[in-house]
C-alpha cells in the first residue's frame, strides 16, 4: 500500500532522514523504532506532506504522490495523529472531530463520530468538553479519533504511548488492534519498544536518519543485539 523508495526529507539543507526504504502492506501494523531524533516524527510528517522531501519517492496505491499537497493526500486515505497531539485545543471534543471530517460530507459526520465513539468511548462522555481540558489520555484518544475522521486507509501515529497511564496504554493498543482487525494499516512511532514489538507486524528502527535494522517483529523479539 505505501512504498517509500529511498526517501530522503529535512528541514532546509539539513538532512533529517537520509535513506528510507520501507514497504507496508495492507492490513499490517509497522513500528517506526528509534531514539530520540533519529528522524522518525519526520518521516511521518513528510509522508502526510508536512515536511519536505529532500529525495526517493513516495508510492500510495502504487501512485507517486510524493508531490501531492497534504490535503490530496488526506483525501486519498492518509492520516496522521501528530506528535505531540496538536488538537484544537478551544474547540470541544465534538468540534475537533468536526474538523477531522471536514473532507467528507456533512451526512457522514454522525456515523463517523459514532465509529470513533465506538473505538473510545470515553471521549462519548466528553463531546462537550474542550479539548485543552482533557486529560492525557484523552487527548490522545482524540488526535486518533480526528484522524480516523478522514476515513483514512493509513493511520499514522506519533507517540502513542508517551506520557500516558499504563491502563490508557492498554486501551489505546486494544484500538489499534481493533482497526487492524477491520483491515486498516498502520504506521507506529514509539518510545515504548516492548509494546510495539508486542502489537506489530514489521520493524523498521532508524539511527540518526538511517535504517539500523529491518524485518519482522518476531525477528526483532529475537534479537537481544537489536533489545539492547
Ligand atoms: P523524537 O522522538 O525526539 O521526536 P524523532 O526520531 O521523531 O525524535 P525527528 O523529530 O524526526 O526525530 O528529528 C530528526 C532530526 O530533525 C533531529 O535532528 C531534529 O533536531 C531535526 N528536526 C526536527 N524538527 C525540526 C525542525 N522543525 N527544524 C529543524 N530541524 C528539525
Amino acid at each position: 500500500m505505501l512504498e517509500l523508495k529511498n526517501l530522503a526529507c529535512g528541514y532546509g539543507a539539513f538532512g533529517a532522514v537520509h535513506d528510507l526504504s520501507l514497504n507496508l502492506k495492507a492490513g499490517t501494523l509497522t513500528a517506526l523504532l528509534g531514539a530520540n531524533g533519529a528522524g522518525k516524527s519526520s518521516t511521518l510528517m513528510c509522508i502526510a506532506g508536512h515536511v519536505a522531501q529532500q529525495g526517493g519517492q513516495i508510492h500510495f496505491d502504487g501512485q507517486d504522490i510524493g508531490q501531492l499537497p497534504p490535503t490530496e493526500r488526506v483525501r486519498r486515505g492518509i492520516a496522521i495523529s501528530p506528535e505531540g497531539r496538536r488538537l484544537f485545543k478551544d474547540l470541544t471534543v465534538e468540534e475537533n472531530l468536526r474538523v477531522g471530517g471536514v473532507i467528507h460530507p456533512a451526512s457522514y459526520f454522525a456515523q463517523d463520530r459514532d465509529r470513533v465513539l465506538a473505538l473510545f468511548p470515553r471521549l462519548g462522555e466528553r463531546l462537550d468538553s474542550l479539548a485543552g481540558n482533557l486529560s492525557g489520555g484523552e487527548q490522545q484518544m482524540l488526535a486518533i479519533g480526528r484522524a480516523l475522521m478522514t476515513r483514512p486507509r493509513l493511520i499514522m501515529i506519533d507517540e502513542l504511548s508517551l506520557g500516558l497511564m499504563p491502563k490508557v496504554i492498554d486501551l489505546c493498543y486494544q484500538a489499534l488492534k481493533t482497526l487492524r482487525n477491520e483491515g486498516m494499516t498502520v504506521l507506529l512511532v514509539e518510545q515504548n519498544t516492548e509494546r510495539a514489538l508486542a502489537i506489530a507486524d514489521g520493524v523498521c528502527v532508524l539511527e540518526s536518519g538511517d535504517v539500523a535494522w529491518q524485518g519482522s517483529a518476531a525477528d526483532a523479539r529475537n534479537d537481544p543485539e537489536l533489545a539492547a
